[in-house]
């Protein structure tokens, strides 16, 4: 079972990552089960919602705001900013789009974002970088994305590069976005020094032995990212 992770935020005691294809499809409810049981998570302490490839962030601060979210319907949302107080963690699935986590020094404030390319040109990184700096009162914060496509692989017809400006490769007549260059850009935007930024050059579409990649195979198969606080 391999799990894609970041030494910082495993150093704070945070559960995370993103797990390889050898643990299955996650769509697949015994997937994310059997994982869930490996790594020790609370199934009910994970929060999952209706990813819509869009810009609506959610903010939990209290456990309160957690308990009533659990009881009510999945909601449509693209992202989490959940704090310490608030308990539990969260889960988004993902085959190409971008697993961003951010957090602040002492992990007391944690964000999971599923970055589609149109929640990335939609400022989605850069949103989710103020929502953490705003509930952790402005101290220094931390990224990592999981495993998705990348510059490689990510081919697209102009109307798509025209939203990347200044992040757009052309190889042999084609274009591909650097999308790793777009969200640094947004989160230095958001105060994020660049060395805290780690974007790890995993290709979902290039490298099929480890990765789904609806890219590459247009079914419905999806890796999940995981974030909880023990
Ligand atoms: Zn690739």
């Amino acid at each position: 079972m391999k799990i894609y992770s970041d030494p910082r935020l495993l150093a704070l005691g945070i559960i995370h990552g993103t797990a390889a294809r050898d643990s299955g499809n996650m769509r697949q409810p015994e997937n994310v089960r059997t994982l869930f049981d490996a790594l020790s998570i609370p199934p009910d302490k994970i929060l999952r919602f209706k990813q819509t490839h869009s810009c609506r962030l959610v903010e939990v601060s209290s456990l309160q705001q957690m308990q009533q979210i659990r009881q009510a319907p999945l909601q449509e949302a693209d992202g989490w900013v959940i704090t310490k107080a608030s308990g539990y963690g969260a889960a988004i699935l993902t085959a190409d789009c971008v697993p961003l986590i951010i957090w602040n020094e002492q992990a007391d404030v944690v964000a999971l974002a599923h970055c589609g390319w149109r929640g990335v040109a939609a400022g989605l990184p850069r949103q989710t970088a103020l929502s953490v700096s705003r509930l952790n009162g402005g101290g220094r914060l931390y990224a990592w994305a999981g495993p998705h496509i990348q510059s490689c692989c990510f081919e697209v017809q102009q109307d798509v590069a025209a939203q990347f400006p200044g992040c757009v490769l052309k190889k042999k007549g084609k274009l591909y976005v650097d999308l790793n260059k777009e969200i640094t850009r947004q989160l230095t935007s958001a105060g994020l020094h660049e060395t805290d930024i780690a974007l790890p050059y995993y290709c979902t579409c290039g490298d099929r032995d480890h990765f789904f990649s609806y890219r590459r195979d247009h079914t419905a198969e999806a890796l999940l990212t995981f974030i909880y606080r023990p």
